[in-house]
């Protein structure tokens, strides 16, 4: 039993580009309450996962949580790098969601700029050590921005995809970047 039904659409995407191995290194930033943590801790039995987020996660077997943790702070970052050590990540994922305003065009900057925060952690950074071929997994709501966004990642990833799985039918303007092949 899946704690979210987003669980769904990390599966869809991960049917589609099978991109999450047993030995995965990943790490999961906005993971409450926890359903993509569920699915990679199945994906990657041999693996290692982290999970960051604002909220308080109840714990999972066979995984690391970082509860009540901003990832634009800081100190956040340096818990991060405490609990990553100097491990190697295969897979860095995004699932965050700012609290809407109600104003689309605010709430579509608002989660892009979450998600540049979290491209800066591994690519100029050094907080998050991704590995070269590593991939980046994150949630945008599209807007204007998009395009722009698109253009850095593709500075650093050999491909960027966008991705529409049909969980997210629900919610018209929610759509995930698939990076793979990090330089
Ligand atoms: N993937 C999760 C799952 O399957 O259970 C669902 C994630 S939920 C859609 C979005 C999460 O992003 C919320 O729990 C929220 O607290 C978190 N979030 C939003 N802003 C954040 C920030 N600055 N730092 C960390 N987490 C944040």
């Amino acid at each position: 039993n899946y704690r979210a039904r987003s669980a769904f659409k990390l599966m869809e995407i991960d049917e589609k580009f099978k991109f999450l191995k047993p030995e995965s290194t990943v790490i999961d930033i906005g993971c409450a309450p926890g359903s993509w943590i569920q699915v990679v801790v199945e994906k990657c039995p041999n693996g290692y996962v982290l999970g960051v987020d604002l909220q308080n996660v109840l714990p999972i077997r066979g995984a690391e949580i970082l509860s009540q943790s901003d990832v634009t702070s800081p100190e956040v970052h340096l818990k991060i790098r405490e609990k990553l050590k100097n491990r190697q990540l295969d897979v860095v994922l995004s699932d965050m969601a700012p609290n809407p305003t109600g104003d689309n065009a605010t709430d579509h900057l608002r989660l892009i700029e979450l998600c540049r925060t979290v491209f800066r952690l591994f690519s100029e950074e050094n907080c998050i050590e991704l590995k070269r071929n590593g991939v980046f997994l994150c949630k945008i709501w599209d807007g204007a921005a998009r395009g722009d966004f698109i253009r850095e990642l593709s500075e650093r990833f050999a491909t960027v995809k966008t991705v529409k799985p049909t969980a997210c039918r629900d919610n018209s303007a929610e759509m995930y970047l698939f990076c793979r092949g990090f330089k």
